[in-house]
């Protein structure tokens, strides 16, 4: 494990700045032989890289401070008008609250326990919220229009270099987790993680937005949201993903409150319902045989919306899950797509399709299955928007999941990102 860490620390040190699993793995793989003939100078960069893992006063310094959370509400009303001087606010106050959150999770990311700590992959996603801290940390202090962009501009990239974290986070998990005894250790560390950066990545690209005055939205705040057509689109997302990966797919039907229009953020809604759509199709596909093929029993998504909040319930006929089985569905890692079908195994596609940032769009549009990460973390997201996710199965029918979320304008609507 020593020489892992010593390996992708060094590789980070040399590193022009990006840093991508694919390549981490492929590096330390084929380039093994290459690098124990390395010389003096990058065995003092080894040494620098690695004291940069804990020798960081700054991330102690900022993780001590206190998060400032906001209400939908908050975000909503401060976005109203849109001028320069909103755009500016918003950048200085993401300035001073993103190095705190990130901060909390390198200490997170340290707290470890050792075997999980070293770990390649995770020390690389370890490594990208260090760099992450360091860059938005020595930013310069944003008083102008002209400083503002430049941060906007150093902040969608590294949005960008996070996009696969959570997909990384899956892999690092799956190969270490059989050397941890605490499970609730684990569970602790990845939703916090997880739903950091969900909130993290939700305020980065509410400024972002913020500067684009798209009709309909206030940031990433859809003003007058169709839930239909969300929902919809994750549809059309799941159905295309099960075309390439099995030929055929049941029809997903939509009824109940189809014409809800309320404010609300997409980009949770966008992470969570493809992967409750996909766990629903694959049981549905893989609990009829080919040549039943006409007979695929179909999807009912169900919406409720109501002052408090809305909710989805997605039904299908895909054998439920085994009583057995039935507590592990919601922990991390678990899974029942065996490793040499899984659509992880290439670690190409990602846990979750990130469909409204794809930076690099699979053709196949991410995994099917395999990391066993869909169902914990979507439970994990809605939690954070002060809603819930559970399951009933019918064994031997199918699985009903639920979907509650609060929606922001309600005056019960406690949550904060
Ligand atoms: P993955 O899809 O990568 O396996 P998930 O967290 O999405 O991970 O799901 C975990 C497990 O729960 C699945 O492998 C499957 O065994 C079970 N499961 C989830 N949803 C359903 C469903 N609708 N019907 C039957 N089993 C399901
Ligand atoms: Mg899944």
């Amino acid at each position: 494990p020593t020489m892992s860490v010593m390996r992708i620390a060094s590789f980070g040190a040399q590193g022009r700045g990006r840093l991508s699993l694919q390549r981490t793995t492929s590096f330390l793989s084929s380039n093994r032989v290459e690098y124990r003939a390395s010389t003096t100078t990058s065995e003092r960069e080894r040494a620098k890289s690695v004291a940069a893992f804990y020798n960081q006063p700054a991330v102690e310094a900022a993780a001590k401070k206190r998060t400032v959370r906001l209400t939908p509400s908050a975000i909503l009303y401060h976005g109203r008008t849109d001028d320069e001087a909103t755009t500016l606010k918003s950048a200085q106050y993401l300035q001073k609250e993103l190095p705190v959150r990130i901060a909390k999770r390198i200490i997170a990311f340290r707290d470890l326990p050792f075997i999980v700590g070293c770990n390649p992959i995770i020390l690389g996603v370890h490594e990208l919220y260090l760099r992450a801290f360091n860059i938005l940390n020595s930013f310069e202090t944003i008083k102008t229009r002209e400083d503002e962009v430049n941060y906007s501009r150093k902040l969608k990239e590294l949005l960008e270099d996070h996009q696969n974290v959570v997909t990384n986070l899956a892999a690092g998990f799956r190969e270490c987790r059989r050397h941890i005894q605490n499970e609730e250790l684990v569970v602790r560390f990845l939703d916090k993680t997880l739903t950091s950066r969900l909130g993290i990545r939700m305020l980065a690209q509410h400024h972002l937005s913020l500067r684009e005055s798209k009709p309909n939205y206030v940031g990433i705040i859809n003003v007058a949201m169709k839930l239909k057509e969300v929902i919809e689109r994750s549809c059309q997302f799941v159905s295309r993903v099960a075309e390439h990966k099995y030929g055929r797919v049941p029809q997903l039907k939509l009824s109940g409150h189809v014409n809800a229009v309320f404010p609300y953020i997409e980009l949770p809604l966008d992470y969570i319902l493809p992967e409750v759509l996909k766990n629903a199709v694959r049981a549905t596909v893989e609990s009829h045989s080919e040549f039943e093929m006409m007979r695929l029993p179909p999807i009912h998504i169900t919406i409720a919306s109501n002052e408090i909040d809305f909710i989805i319930r997605i039904s299908d006929r895909g054998g439920g899950i085994p009583h057995h089985l039935m507590d592990r569905a919601l922990e991390y890692n678990f899974t029942t797509a065996n490793e040499e079908n899984s659509d992880s195994t290439q670690l190409e596609g990602r846990v979750f399709s990130d469909m409204m940032e794809a930076v690099n769009p699979n053709p196949a549009g991410g995994p099917m299955h395999g990391f066993g990460f869909g169902l914990p973390t979507s439970r994990a997201y809605a939690e954070y928007m002060g809603g819930s996710l559970e399951i009933q199965a019918m064994q031997g029918i199918g699985t009903d999941v639920y979907l509650r979320l609060k929606h922001i304008n309600s005056p019960s609507a406690s949550f904060r990102i």
